[in-house]
């Protein structure tokens, strides 16, 4: 037993580089280099959490310039010993649309670390090995060829990374990634991170201002927001995923019958990972150790196929650029084991989709967790405040959370009502009719197991809701619609800036006279509706929904129609997040991601009828020339496939060209009820005759 034990920790060790975690994590890295001065004006000793901002973070003052020279040259050191010959500024455009296979990557050119070295009339070296500082901190290069929304065209069409200080550089694949934000050149954002990065300083301004106006934890100098992503995928052969042209084209399965055997019984769900998907996890895991992200929990899903990993959590864009490599470490290494991953959010009709909950919290530089029910007075007050901002913003504005994850892949999966759950509804009512802020306690319960072997258990103050969109998990948010091929960056700017609304409201009305108590009453009273403690997958919950006057925006394009409403601009005007200008941008890229998908589906569906599944029914038509009666009725159902496609290609053709509105909803409308019409009679063929139309017509 002892022998198992240790050389199982010993296989542990031997094979994870966890000493990898400090040497891979480029602020840590800063923090043993750098002369003290250099790094308390960038970089304050990082606070309680992993890679918490620091001076010039806090303040959003520019580096010095001498200062950047310095930090230049200890990451070039540092990447070198690392192995790096390349860097590379990495940042997130608006891509959307079709192919979201691989999940939304990032984009990045890779410059070699040679430069010319300049300054001396003879120059007897010009080559030199280096990072220059202006390049660490800053590059151009062509906003018009990424979607931005008509704020680039290519007469003007400058674009320029910066380095998102606040997230630090790591070494993967020979090469330093710098994470970026990426704007225009008249500073317009045309990326995830931007509006990201502003609506942390949202919160921190709000959350501060809050604290304040509460008289609670007014020691904090700033204010963070989280995030740990719950990422779903599926995993099958390379080689099969290269025979289906639907998967290559779109990320999804566009025909196929649901097998006999799938996820009855629930038999997948937390099953042993099979061994060549062990092998890329656990490989996986280790790459993403040696950049400074621990992971933290790896499993089995419900579907066959499908499984789950998640880090441990960490400030919010820390945590969304981990996302985005992990997505492409899962890439680059599965194509290595000849397996291929798929961040569809519904690859497979008829079985569970992929998800990325997004596990949200907000806190201080002093560790005050607003979404911790607190153990003393002071945590228990801040608590239900917070509570209430987040039901005041959820309430306002609950189009624009519901917005952050409408997309062409995630209207396969979602139910689309967002209310949070909360367990304490009775609570709320009690502070509405005059009640104490201090009646709510987070003391565990204790429940008997029935058995004396297993002993007691310590359960939550809440039992967790599985069927809400953004349920309280105990210290914190989980949003559970995000798509699982999606960036974490716009779902989450949008909870920090409903958050940052619902803190600046509460505060004005305490900064107006109104005592604490009072305000956070009112703001329950008047945003309580949001808070539902039910069955969210019942068919009673749409119709309380509706009588709470809470939309229903099922569609994507029902849901961007509301983005740029004057309430939305206004808001992320006052939170400085964007500009009208930047919200307009972003639902143009919003309709546009969501027309070039549906247009790829359709146009693939056609050429895989056409020269795939009708060529295969013919030939099976003709083994049974002269005994037509063993054919059953296959003819009729093939012939249903041909009328099916005819009315599909002739409503594509009447595609209207008006205006993206218009495209996108009449590609919902009337095109994807004759895309689900081909695929039945596809699949129904399948049914008749399925060794046939899987070899298709060469087999
Ligand atoms: P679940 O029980 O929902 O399956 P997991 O353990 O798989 O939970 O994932 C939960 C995620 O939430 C992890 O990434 C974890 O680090 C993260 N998390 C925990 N606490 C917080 C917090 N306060 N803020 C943000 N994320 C958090
Ligand atoms: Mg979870």
């Amino acid at each position: 037993m002892a022998d198992a034990l240790s050389s199982l920790g010993k296989a542990m060790f031997d094979d994870v580089p966890w000493e990898a975690l400090e040497m891979g994590n480029g602020m840590a890295v800063m923090a043993q280099k750098l002369p003290s001065a250099v790094l308390q004006r960038f970089n304050e000793p990082p606070g309680p959490a992993l890679n918490a901002g620091g001076r010039c973070l806090i303040t959003g003052d520019p580096t010095p310039e001498e200062d950047q020279k310095v930090i230049a040259d200890a990451i070039f050191t540092w990447a070198r010993e690392l192995g790096a010959i390349d860097f590379a500024h990495w940042f997130f455009p608006l891509r959307g649309g079709c192919g979201a296979v691989g999940g939304m990557l990032g984009a990045f050119k890779r410059d070699t670390l040679i430069d010319l070295e300049f300054g001396s009339k003879f120059v007897t070296k010009p080559m030199k090995a280096c990072l220059p500082h202006e390049r660490l901190f800053q590059g151009e290069t062509d906003g018009s060829s990424f979607p931005n929304g008509g704020l680039r065209v290519t007469h003007s069409a400058a674009a320029f990374t910066t380095w998102d200080r606040a997230s630090p550089p790591f070494v993967t694949d020979k090469c330093l990634y710098i994470p970026c934000a990426f704007v225009t050149h008249f500073g317009k954002c045309i990326d995830e991170k931007t509006p990201l990065l502003r609506s942390m300083d949202a919160v921190k301004t709000s959350g501060l201002r809050l604290l304040k106006a509460i008289n609670i934890g007014t020691d904090a100098k700033t204010m963070h927001s989280y995030l740990g992503w719950e990422q779903e995928f599926f995993v099958l052969s390379a080689a099969l995923y290269k025979a289906r042209p639907d998967l290559v084209n779109t990320g999804r399965t566009l025909f196929g019958k649901l097998p006999t055997r799938h996820q009855q019984g629930d038999l997948n769900y937390f099953q042993p990972i099979p061994g060549k998907v062990q092998e890329l996890l656990d490989i996986v895991q280790a790459e993403m150790l040696k950049v400074g992200c621990p992971m933290a929990v790896k499993h089995n899903e419900v579907a066959p196929g499908q499984h789950e990993m998640s880090p441990v959590f960490r400030t919010a864009n820390v945590s969304c650029d981990s996302n985005v490599l992990f997505m492409e470490v899962m890439n680059r290494e599965a194509a290595k084991l000849g397996l291929q991953v798929l961040f569809h959010e519904k690859p497979f009709a008829g079985i569970n989709g992929s998800g990325k909950h997004a596990n949200w919290s907000v806190g201080t530089d002093t560790g005050l967790n607003f979404f911790y029910p607190g153990k003393n007075e002071a945590g228990a007050k801040l608590y239900v405040t917070a509570i209430a901002c987040l039901a005041y913003g959820l309430a306002q504005y609950n189009e624009m959370v519901r917005c952050t994850v409408a997309h062409s892949g995630n209207d396969h999966r979602l139910g689309a009502q967002e209310s949070p759950n909360l367990g304490f509804e009775q609570f709320v009512e009690s502070i509405v009719k005059g009640g104490d802020l201090l009646g709510y306690k987070a003391e565990k319960k204790k429940q008997e197991t029935g058995c004396s072997a297993a002993m007691h258990i310590e359960a939550n103050v809440e039992d967790r809701n599985r069927t809400a969109p953004f349920p309280f998990c105990g210290n914190r948010f989980e949003f559970r619609a995000v798509g699982s091929s999606q960036n974490c960056c716009l779902p989450v700017m949008v909870c920090n800036a409903v958050m940052s609304a619902g803190m600046a409201h509460l505060a004005g009305l305490v900064e107006g006279g109104m005592s604490h108590r009072d305000a956070v009453a009112k703001v329950f009273q008047e945003n309580k509706h949001v808070i539902f403690t039910g069955n969210g997958y019942s068919a009673e919950w749409p119709v309380e929904a509706q009588k709470r006057g809470l939309p229903n925006l099922n569609t994507t394009p029902k849901a961007v129609a509301t983005w740029n409403s004057e309430k939305n601009k206004k808001l992320f005007e006052t939170l400085k997040i964007y500009t009208a200008e930047e919200t307009e941008a972003r639902q143009e890229v919003m309709y546009e991601n969501y027309i070039s998908a549906l247009c790829c589906e359709v146009e693939t569906m056609i050429q895989m009828t056409e020269t795939g599944f009708l060529p295969a029914c013919a030939k099976d038509l003709e083994k049974y020339k002269g005994v037509e009666k063993l054919a059953g009725n296959r003819k009729a159902i093939y012939d249903s496939i041909i009328d099916q496609l005819e009315k599909l290609k002739a409503a594509f053709e009447k595609k209207p060209h008006s205006s993206l509105s218009e495209e996108a909803t009449y590609l919902c409308d009337s095109i994807k009820p004759q895309m689900a019409a081909l695929r039945a009679a596809v699949d129904k063929a399948e049914g008749a005759s399925w060794r046939t139309l899987l070899a298709g017509p060469g087999g």
